[in-house]
């Protein structure tokens, strides 16, 4: 097989894109910029800690949630769990108006109560232990954190590090997991029972399961509280969706690459970021940028072919496997296997809520978070080929602005967002949503 050495890059995607949508696409340099104000502003305001969060040695593969879809127990034969409440749901029933917003998922057994107590608490990935208390004197009860590493090309050093918390829990399994102070954490295999759900912290059982996103967040003490009202905009970016993290993670395809100057081929059942998307080779996993550099391929070596003709990336991790579409990997060493994650596209009004924060994050006069106000149409009565989700904002003024949320209902992983500036009273262009972000 030839592979023109052509570059080509997402131009031809922002086509038909713009096709879809007579709107602008998104603004790179924008993006990098706004990053980069909020990574000053977190060492101005000295909260960051000392070093970068560490990574886990060997970034992991795909996630699976942390209960079973099979999950059964005495009191419940109906297999597996709900979502009873979303990351930053807005709860109206809560008295306390400090604890409205909920940062994180709770799940609960389908039966109910407390049916669902001493489940088995799963690891959702290969990871460590990073810290455990398990003194039941709060309201987070017993907890344990592990912490996770998986390749993602945008982040630092290539991996993309993160802590998820198991709150209110009845105990943990003392042969998988330990903690004795920082860094002598016991490290934990996929689907490994590292804890048991329960309801200490003085609730219904239920597992608690958070995602930190940020190493700022001591572990224990106040800030580690996941209710804050308001939600601002710095406070929500620590974390994530837990349930969407794994979402996008769970389904993964993979091809082992040809040699030899051959090349496997295969046309995705799927839509698929590319930076997530790594090579495994002697049991290391690394991104596409990483495997490279460890001479493991070569840049042309993944390849894409359009109208009869093969084409490569310069930018091998910037791109977009596309459904149905053919696509060609090949390696210098034998074994090696490229992984693609194709995201389950569930949990659409977190990556909804997520990206519409986004798109106001560098906008110093949005502040505070309404998520009470969030609300959807699918599909959208003005364009049925897309859904459209909002949600209002408080601005540091007083005022209010709404932002809005496109999904493209045949491919869900394309997405745009605008806002009404209430300066100018207009709203902005479309501004299209990078797939390689992490939500
Ligand atoms: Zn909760």
């Amino acid at each position: 097989m030839i592979v023109h050495g052509l570059k080509i890059n997402r131009s031809w995607f922002f086509v038909f894109l713009l096709t879809l949508n007579p709107r602008k696409g998104g603004s790179k340099m924008k993006k990098l910029f706004s990053v980069m104000v909020f990574l000053v502003m977190m060492f101005a305001l000295g909260i960051a800690h000392a070093g970068p969060i560490s990574p886990v040695s060997n970034p992991t593969g795909p996630f699976e949630p942390p209960i079973s879809d099979s999950q059964t127990g005495p009191q419940c034969s109906d297999p597996g769990y709900d979502v009873t409440q979303y990351h930053m749901h807005y709860d109206d029933e809560e008295p306390n108006p400090t604890y409205k917003y909920h940062v994180g998922d709770d799940l609960n057994g389908k039966c109910g109560g407390s049916t669902d107590e001493n489940y088995p608490l799963r690891a959702i990935a290969d990871g460590k232990v990073v810290y455990l208390d398990e003194v039941d004197d709060d309201g987070k009860g017993k907890r344990v954190y592990i912490r996770y590493s998986f390749p993602y090309a945008p982040g630092p050093n290539d991996v993309q590090t993160f802590d998820s918390a198991y709150f209110h829990i009845n105990g943990v399994n003392p042969s998988k997991v330990w903690w004795s102070g920082p860094g002598t954490g016991s490290t934990v295999s996929k689907g490994d029972t590292v804890a048991y759900l329960g309801g200490t912290g003085g609730w219904v059982p239920h597992l608690h399961w958070e995602a930190q996103w940020d190493d700022s967040i001591p572990l224990s003490g106040p800030e580690s509280n996941p209710y804050q009202n308001p939600l601002t905009i710095t406070h929500a970016l620590k974390y994530r969706a837990p349930s969407l993290i794994v979402d996008d993670r769970r389904d993964e395809i993979t091809y082992t690459a040809a040699t030899g100057g051959y090349y496997t081929i295969f046309t995705m059942p799927g839509n698929a970021p590319s930076s997530t998307a790594y090579m495994e080779y002697s049991g290391e996993r690394k991104s596409l940028k990483k495997a490279i550099t460890a001479g493991w391929m070569e840049n042309y070596h993944l390849a894409h072919e359009k109208d009869g003709l093969w084409y490569y990336y310069y930018d091998i991790d910037n791109n977009f496997f596309e459904n149905g579409h053919q696509y060609a990997i090949s390696a210098n060493v034998s074994g090696a296997v490229l992984h693609i994650l194709v995201p389950c596209n569930a949990y659409q009004d977190d990556r909804a809520r997520i990206d519409m924060i986004h798109a106001v994050e560098s906008d110093p006069r949005f502040s505070d978070i309404q998520v009470k106000t969030f609300g959807t149409e699918s599909p959208w009565s003005l364009n049925p080929a897309w859904d459209i989700r909002w949600m209002r904002f408080k601005l540091s003024d007083g005022r209010t602005a709404y932002v809005n949320q496109v999904t493209y209902r045949a491919n869900p992983l394309i997405r745009n967002t605008a806002y009404y500036d209430p300066d100018l009273g207009q709203w902005t262009n479309w501004q299209w949503v990078d797939w390689n972000q992490l939500y």
